[in-house]
């Protein structure tokens, strides 16, 4: 296939490609950035397929890095930024680096968590001879990106993204939501994760507008959605709820979606932007499908509360066993190919008919409807019944006492397990009566909590996401 960036520059050079804290840059003048970022590159001799990793803030040097990399055919290896120094070294070790191109909003302590041996500096590229290069055809069946997971479970896999995977997914997203060149979407989540970097790829390919923001702030996201003609906003459960509190005044009138991922939203949230006039989008998707794979369309939120919607177009989900609660399994063209330098793994992952197991777990209603009611690996047995966390975190994160709510088991002579609860909350008084008296009036018995663990905060991966592993360490209150 072309490259995209010169194909897009071609087509619409004019449109904005990016508007980056009130700059803006036509997609003909990005190109003619990425042009020369690719020449610097080229001078540091960075082949077709070489791994670079890229260090960085979502600021305008990474995602000229990002595009320049494209046009040199290489490997991306995309960094979280928070990760720690023993997290990084194990990250660039296992993809075999040949650079990490490193950004200079960074602080020297943050750059300095990153193993010098494969440091590049924005200096240091200054003063590099930029040589010339031919801009890379896009080869679907290449990887385009190393992406690692989240590392909820164990050890973060390197995901393998090829371009193919990335093309797909872009597709998916314009066939299901009708993407039209006057959308403008905006990114506060990194660009280093698969949330992030299919926001710049879908403006590449559509050539819509890209707001690209270095973090989330939810004064400045809501100012930017009153303002600015942005159509799409990409947000995950806990930012909505912080952007609805900051919410004073209805949004531009081209806005049309507000993209949710990474878990269900609750009844008083979305009754909160129905009130509001918000169009939420429910998605359910992970790093190896390279975004959603299946979505709740605006129209269906109340109706299937709780669903994480139907299989887009392109992609197939199905439980295993049928037709019950059992492992979420899916074919997708957006699926990626593999773990790096781990691909038995990988390949363990798919059953004897080439369907992907995900590993989480739900079901499909009658009318395909999926509902995801958590990880295989977090379920425990108490008294014979299966309980997920998820199910019971989701009840009790409607508390608007509630801040974050986790629920894990511990053993018991009679059950063999219970579930208990870590929380945090700003009510310094909260009853235990109130807990357990909510818990009862929503759920089964036997999942609400024995314990509620009260605590200051909770650690996280490096991704934002609860650390479950650090959990038995915690100091807490009893309730
Ligand atoms: P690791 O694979 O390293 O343990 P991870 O699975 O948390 O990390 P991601 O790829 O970022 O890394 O997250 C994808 C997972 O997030 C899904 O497999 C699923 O468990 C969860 N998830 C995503 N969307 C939803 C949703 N709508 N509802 C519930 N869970 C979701
Ligand atoms: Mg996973």
């Amino acid at each position: 296939m072309e490259n995209w960036l010169n194909k897009r520059a071609q087509l619409s050079p004019q449109k904005t490609a990016i508007v980056y804290q009130g700059q803006r840059f036509s997609f003909a003048q990005v190109a003619q950035k990425v042009h020369q970022q690719a020449q610097l590159l080229q001078g540091l001799n960075i082949k077709n397929q070489d791994r670079v990793a890229i260090f960085g803030t979502n600021s305008l040097e990474t995602y000229y890095n990002i595009l320049a990399l494209q046009q040199l055919g290489a490997i991306i290896v995309f960094l979280n930024i928070r990760l720690a120094p023993n997290e990084l070294a194990y990250q660039i070790e296992n993809a075999q680096v040949k650079f990490c191109l490193v950004d200079s909003t960074l602080t020297d302590s943050a750059i300095s968590q990153v193993p010098q041996v494969h440091l590049i500096s924005r200096q240091q590229l200054k003063e590099v001879a930029p040589k010339s290069y031919t801009p890379a055809a896009v080869d679907l069946a290449q990887v385009a990106s190393i992406m690692y997971t989240s590392g909820t479970t164990g050890q973060p896999k390197g995901v393998l993204q090829t371009w193919g995977n990335h093309w797909s997914s872009a597709i998916n997203t314009l066939l299901n939501f009708e993407v039209t060149s006057q959308d403008a979407w905006l990114c506060t989540v990194p660009l280093f994760h698969i949330s992030g970097f299919s926001i710049l790829l879908r403006s590449l390919i559509y050539g819509i507008t890209l707001y690209l923001e270095p973090h989330f702030d939810a004064q400045k996201c809501q100012q930017l959605l009153v303002k600015e003609p942005i159509t799409i906003f990409s947000v995950v459960p806990t930012m909505l709820k912080q952007l609805l509190e900051k919410h004073t005044q209805p949004y531009n009138s081209h806005f049309r979606i507000m993209f949710l991922g990474g878990g269900p939203i609750d009844l008083p949230t979305l009754k909160s932007c129905q009130k509001y006039q918000i169009p939420t989008i429910q998605s359910y998707g992970m790093t190896e499908t390279c975004s959603n794979v299946a979505a709740l369309k605006p129209e269906d939120a109340l109706r299937k509360l709780g669903s994480s919607g139907q299989a887009l177009f392109s992609n197939q989900l199905r439980i295993d066993p049928p037709n019950s609660v059992g492992e979420i399994q899916l074919q997708s063209p957006a699926l990626a190919v593999g773990y790096w330098h781990n691909q038995e793994l990988y390949q363990s992952k798919f059953t004897a008919d080439g369907w992907y197991k995900t590993g989480d777990v739900g079901y499909l209603d009658a009318e395909n409807f999926l509902f995801v009611k958590g990880r295989i690996d977090q379920m425990f047995i108490s008294g014979g019944e299966n309980i997920f966390p998820l199910e019971i975190e989701n009840v009790y994160s409607q508390l608007p006492s509630i801040q974050d709510f986790v629920v894990t088991h511990k053993k018991d002579a009679l059950y063999g397990a219970v579930p208990i609860a870590y929380f945090t909350s700003s009510d310094r008084n909260l009853q235990r009566q109130v807990l357990q008296n909510f818990g009862r009036q929503h759920l089964a018995h036997y999942k609400v909590p024995v314990e509620f663990r009260q605590i200051q905060q909770f650690p996280r991966t490096a991704s934002g996401k609860i650390q479950r592993t650090a959990l038995p360490t915690l100091k807490f209150k009893l309730l």
